[in-house]
Order: C-alpha cells, then sequence, then structure tokens
C-alpha cells in the first residue's frame, strides 16, 4: 500500500517576510532610552556626592528591556545593576560587558555558586542559609567571595532579621570567607513620604551599618528605591536603587508634580470602525450598551497583553489627542473603544489609539485598573513590536 500523501517533507527554510514587523504587529511600544537617561540624571542630580546612583533593572527592566535600558544606562555612566535572578543578571552581563557591577536581588539558589562567581555577579544574602552556603563555597575556593548583605528592617519580607543579623555580627566566623561590599535593608513605605515607617526603618539601619562596618571597614550602605531616594540625602547612604522612577512612574504619586519624563508609549491598531446602526451591546457578557449611532473602535490587543481586564468599561485611550472610553469588556486580544467623539478623518482601519504616552501616562493607567505603575509596565506583552529611541544621537 501506499501513503495518498507525504506526511514527512523536508523541514521547510525559515519563510522570509515580506511584510515590516511593525505592520505585522497589533501594537507598538515604542522607549524612549534618551528619556530614561534622563530620569537617571534626574536622580542623580537629586543623590548626594558620591552617591552611587545605580539602576533596578528586574522584571525585564519593569518590563521595557533590561538589555536595551542596561545598555543605554552603562553607556551613560550608571556602574550598578540590579536584578532579581541570576539568568536575567547573566543576559545584562552579555549587554552591559565587564565593567557594571551586577547584583542579584534574589540571593543564590543552592547550587548556582559558580555560575555566580563565572559571570561576575554579586549575591545578595538575605537568609541564615545564604550566608552559611556562600561562606562554605568560598571556604572551598579559598578566595574572599564579593555579596551583599541584606538586613529586613521593618518590611519582613525579606533580609536577616534583628536576632539573624546579631547572631552572625556576635559569631567571630560568622561571615568567614567573605568580604561583603555593602549592607542593604528595604523600604515600606518610600512612596509616602510622611508615613513613620521611613524614619524607623533608617533609624534601625543607622546602628546596623555601624556595626557592619565596625568588622568590614570598607563596607558601603544601601537603603533606598526610588521613593527614598527622594526622601532625601539621609536615606541614601551610599548606593541608591531606583527602579520605577527610571521608568517614568512617580515614585511618590499624588505627593507632587512627577519629576519624571514619561518613557513608554504604547499605540494599538485599529482594525475595524463600525457606526452601530442597530442599538445593541459590546462585546462578552454584552457588559455596555450602545445606541444607534454610536461609533465603535476595536483594536489588536487585549488583556493577553497586558492591558488589564480590570479596565473593562473604565479604560481610556486617546485618538488623534481626544479622550475614547473603553467600551464593553476587554477580550485577550481586543479592545473596543467609543470613538463617537473622533472625526471619521482620524477614526479609521490602519490608524492607532494611544494607550500609554504623555497625556496617559503609566500612572493615570494603573489609578484607573486599581493597580500601581509597576505592574502596568511589567504586564506589558512580548507581542508588541518595540522601537528604541536611542539615548544619544
Ligand atoms: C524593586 C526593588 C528596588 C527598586 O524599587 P523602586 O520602587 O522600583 O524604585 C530597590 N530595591 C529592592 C530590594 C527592590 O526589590
Amino acid at each position: 500500500m501506499t501513503t495518498p500523501f507525504k506526511i514527512t517533507p523536508a523541514a521547510p527554510a525559515a519563510i522570509p517576510w515580506r511584510s515590516a514587523p511593525e505592520d505585522r504587529a497589533g501594537a507598538v511600544l515604542t522607549v524612549d532610552l534618551k528619556a530614561l537617561v534622563e530620569n537617571w540624571r534626574i536622580l542623580r542630580a537629586r543623590a548626594k556626592p558620591g552617591c552611587d546612583v545605580g539602576a533596578v533593572v528586574k522584571a525585564d527592566g519593569y518590563g521595557l528591556g533590561a538589555e536595551q535600558v542596561g545598555r543605554a544606562l552603562a553607556g551613560a555612566g550608571c556602574q550598578t545593576f540590579y536584578v532579581a535572578h541570576l539568568d536575567g543578571a547573566a543576559a545584562l552581563r552579555r549587554a552591559v560587558g565587564p565593567g557594571p557591577r551586577i547584583a542579584c536581588l534574589n540571593g543564590p539558589n543552592r547550587g548556582t555558586e559558580r555560575d555566580f562567581v563565572a559571570h561576575r555577579i554579586m549575591p545578595v544574602l538575605s537568609t541564615p542559609e545564604h550566608v552559611k552556603a556562600w561562606c562554605a563555597f568560598a571556604l572551598t575556593e579559598e578566595v574572599l567571595l564579593e555579596s551583599i548583605v541584606q538586613i529586613d528592617t521593618g518590611m519582613n519580607r525579606l533580609g536577616l532579621s534583628p536576632n539573624e543579623f546579631a547572631a552572625l555580627m556576635d559569631d567571630a566566623d560568622g561571615f568567614l570567607g567573605l568580604h561583603p561590599q555593602m549592607l542593604m535593608s528595604h523600604l515600606a513605605c518610600a512612596d509616602t513620604p510622611d508615613h513613620p515607617m521611613n524614619r524607623e526603618q533608617l533609624t534601625r539601619f543607622i546602628p546596623a551599618l555601624s556595626r557592619f562596618r565596625a568588622r568590614f571597614p570598607d563596607a558601603k550602605g544601601s537603603l533606598a528605591n526610588s521613593g527614598g531616594m527622594l526622601l532625601g540625602h539621609e536615606w541614601q547612604f551610599d548606593y541608591g536603587r531606583p527602579g520605577i522612577a527610571l521608568y517614568g512612574s512617580h515614585p511618590q504619586p499624588g505627593h507632587s508634580r512627577n519629576p519624571m519624563l514619561p518613557v513608554a508609549y504604547l499605540k494599538a491598531r485599529i482594525i475595524q470602525v463600525r457606526r452601530v446602526d442597530t442599538p445593541g451591546h459590546v462585546g462578552y457578557g454584552a457588559a455596555a450598551k450602545v445606541g444607534e449611532g454610536a461609533k465603535l473602535a476595536t483594536v489588536s490587543m487585549g488583556y493577553a497583553d497586558g492591558f488589564l481586564r480590570t479596565l473593562s468599561n473604565v479604560g481610556t485611550g486617546y485618538l488623534d489627542g481626544i479622550p475614547v472610553p473603553v467600551t464593553g469588556r476587554v477580550s485577550m486580544d481586543l479592545i473596543t473603544f467609543d470613538v463617537s467623539n473622533v472625526p471619521d478623518s482620524a477614526a479609521q482601519p490602519g490608524g492607532f489609539i494611544d494607550i500609554l504616552g504623555a497625556n496617559l501616562t503609566v500612572d493615570d493607567v494603573a489609578a484607573k485598573a486599581g493597580t500601581i505603575g509597576y505592574e502596568i509596565l511589567t504586564a506589558l506583552g512580548r507581542r508588541f513590536h518595540r522601537r528604541y529611541l536611542p539615548a544619544s544621537g
């Protein structure tokens, strides 16, 4: 018997695209690396002299691309980067070259020590187990290993507790084999400048740092995230660890005008525009009503791209500078906007609705979605066409 058709043709060679990626994508994300670098400079201008203002680029640079962000900032002179995981740290090391320090905030998982050394990543040691394992590794290597020690000053999230830190400091061999560069802690409420926790945590950090320096005289201190950098010089110590501010979100929302420049611009492609000829409903669950004559535009983006479903019936876009409300539920790959107020000349298939931009900031969208700018940025999807505006030139 013969097979009626061939089921195993040779694997086809990659078929070359005949269209531009931008034309195939449902949405275009533009990352303004010049604004990002400017934000870093704004923070540096507010930092006390000698404070090393680094950059937190965890979660793929808050969703905007850790490698591009890292290269832009390293090019501008940023010397210290903070990532959450070793894989991201190693990728960043390839992107920024051998110069900058790279710290891995979530510490060394058991068995990964050799990779930390190979990629020259500084682990943040946050538990007695981390310290013990890194000491044991140092002793087998017979070298003094660089590291950062993290203590908890009131957040109860990650870091040695006061008693754990005291026990290690009381033990003359507690850090045997280590050459810690930094003692760090993290602020719980730096986004709220008048919160009493800010000073409480500072008051706990200062004596711990003195004690640490009695053992390691050249160890540096680090306490401030973006909000902490704005609290003032007292909180800044030697290393600043801003993240969100670099990406344009307000580090202390609602407390002053946002000093940061927008970095992320997102626009979604209009697939269809309809003039409703029969009154009815929009989208899943028929959760919005439309009357005759309303004009709707559906774009090629949805919650699978990070446009949170909680924005159903409450989010806004901008079309030709005019605000257009989300109508009905956000679908996986589609969102419908009411564009009745926009002239037909602007509301056309192939056009774009602005989702994030100068008049629709990450913080505006977050407020509407009932979340924070961090979640909006880190939820940004992987399907967008991404454009990077160069840092210089
Ligand atoms: C995320 C993080 C930062 C940066 O915080 P932002 O609020 O984004 O500036 C700094 N330090 C640690 C330990 C973090 O986890």
